[in-house]
């Protein structure tokens, strides 16, 4: 099955699903952008479960494209998946990774049992992805992955991403 996809424009902090996506760094202690309200926001918890998954599993540091879960703290969520995008790069395609982002962190969802998951839209930040583009990359990688996951929220932070978003839904 692929999820049914809805686009909401707004702060993912604020949202209520049983996953919520952290658009991390490969470091897990977290930053700037999506990944510094949702531990703001999500409390210390979070970065406890970080640092021990980096000693446990990913001293070298989580590799791009990969997922890998927490526990949401105080976030209206059961889980926090932390992803990590691709730099953007002008000379080399790097969408094969921002696809990937989005297929491990539903796979991991998977894992958990999730049904319901809210993505930010990856890379487009701090890693200056164009936006356009990332939304192609995001609605076509969720499109093609085959998951129990039901329903997938883009959570986009400004006008200039939902527009880009919903240029790519039709
Ligand atoms: P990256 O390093 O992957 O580019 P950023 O956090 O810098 O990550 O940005 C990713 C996207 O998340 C950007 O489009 C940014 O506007 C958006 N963003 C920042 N804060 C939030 C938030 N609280 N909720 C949803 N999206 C956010």
């Amino acid at each position: 099955m692929t999820p049914r996809i809805t686009l909401v424009q707004g702060d993912i902090t604020r949202l209520s699903a049983d996953a919520i996506v952290n658009a991390a760094n490969s470091s897990l202690l977290g930053g700037g952008g999506v990944d510094g309200a949702i531990h703001r926001r999500g409390g210390p918890e979070i970065l406890a479960e970080c640092r021990a998954l980096r000693a446990s599993h990913y001293g070298k540091g989580l590799p791009t494209g990969q997922a890998v879960a927490t526990t949401a703290g105080k976030l209206d969520a059961r889980w926090v998946i932390h992803t990590v995008g691709p730099v953007y790069s002008a000379t080399e395609d790097r969408s094969a990774l921002l696809a990937s982002c989005y297929r491990e962190s539903l796979r991991v969802a998977d894992e958990l049992g999730a049904r319901t998951v809210a993505f930010p839209a990856i890379s487009t930040g701090v890693y200056r992805w164009p936006l356009d583009d990332a939304a192609r990359i995001a609605v076509e990688a969720v499109r093609a992955t085959d998951t129990a996951v039901e329903e997938v929220t883009f959570v986009l932070f400004d006008d200039r991403a939902y527009r880009a978003f919903t240029a790519r839904m039709t």
